[in-house]
C-alpha cells in the first residue's frame, strides 16, 4: 500500500484479551511512543480460530479492555471482531479500517508468540499488502538485546523490530492464578492485570473453577 510521511499513523492490537494484563498496556504505551501512533486500536477477538480453549464472552473481554487500556490515551477499544460472526480474521478487519478511514497508514503490532504463526493467518500476504508488521520484542536490555532475541526465530515475512521492556506475565499465568486463589485472589493479580481489570474479574467471577480457561 503506497504511504507518505503525511499520512496520519495508526495502529492495531489484537488479542484475545483474556483478560488483559499488564504486558498488553506496556505493549500499547511502547507502540505509542516508539511508533508515533495518533491512534491504537485494540481489538478482542470474536472467534479466536487459532485458540483450543474457549475465551471468555466478549462482553467481558471488552469491559476489561475498556479498563484495562484506560491509561494509553490512544488507545480506542474496537469492537468490530466481537459483532462479526464466524472466524476473526484480521485480514477481514484491515479491509473494512481501509474502507473505513482512507489515507490511514496502518501499523500491525504483534507479540513474538503471534509473529512466530503470522504465515499461518488467513491471507497472510493480503495483511502484508495493507499493514507495516511491528514484532514486539520483549527484551531485558536495550534494543540491542531485543533484536538478538528475534533472530533466532526466522521470520519469514517483511517486519520491523518493536523493542520493548520484558514484562513477565501472560493471560494464562493469571487465570490459573484466579482459578487457584479465588476468591481472593483479587489482591494478588492486581499487579498483573490493574486494580480496575482486577475487581471486574472478581465482581463477574471471571475464571474461577472454569478447567478449559487455563490452556491457551
Ligand atoms: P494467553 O496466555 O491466553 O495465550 P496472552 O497473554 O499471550 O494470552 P493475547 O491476548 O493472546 O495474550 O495477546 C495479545 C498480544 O499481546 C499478542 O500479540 C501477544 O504476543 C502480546 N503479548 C502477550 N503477553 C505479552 C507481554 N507480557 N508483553 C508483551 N506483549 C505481550
Amino acid at each position: 500500500m503506497k504511504q507518505d510521511a503525511h499520512m496520519p499513523s495508526w495502529g492495531i492490537l489484537g488479542g484475545a484479551f483474556d483478560p488483559p494484563h499488564t504486558g498488553h498496556v506496556a505493549l500499547a504505551q511502547t507502540a505509542v511512543q516508539a511508533l508515533g501512533l495518533e491512534r491504537l486500536l485494540v481489538i478482542p477477538t470474536g472467534q479466536a480460530w487459532h485458540k483450543t480453549r474457549p475465551l471468555s464472552a466478549g462482553q467481558h473481554r471488552l469491559a476489561m479492555c475498556q479498563l484495562a487500556f484506560a491509561s494509553v490515551p490512544q488507545a480506542v477499544v474496537d469492537d468490530r471482531e466481537l459483532q462479526r460472526s464466524g472466524p476473526s480474521y484480521t485480514v477481514d478487519t484491515l479491509h473494512e479500517l481501509c474502507t473505513q478511514h482512507p489515507g490511514v497508514q496502518w501499523k500491525l503490532i504483534i507479540g513474538q508468540d503471534q509473529a512466530e504463526r503470522l504465515h499461518t493467518w488467513h491471507r497472510w500476504q493480503d495483511i502484508l499488502q495493507i499493514a507495516t508488521v511491528f514484532v514486539a520484542v520483549r527484551a531485558s536490555g536495550a534494543g540491542s538485546a531485543g533484536q538478538l532475541a528475534l533472530n533466532t526465530i526466522p521470520l519469514a515475512f517483511a517486519h520491523h523490530i518493536l523493542p520493548m521492556a520484558r514484562v513477565d506475565v501472560s493471560a494464562t499465568a493469571i487465570r490459573a492464578a484466579v482459578q487457584a486463589a479465588a476468591p481472593t485472589a483479587t489482591d494478588s493479580i492486581s499487579a498483573l492485570v490493574g486494580p480496575a481489570v482486577a475487581g471486574y474479574i472478581a465482581a463477574h467471577h471471571l475464571y474461577q473453577g472454569l478447567q478449559a480457561g487455563i490452556s491457551a
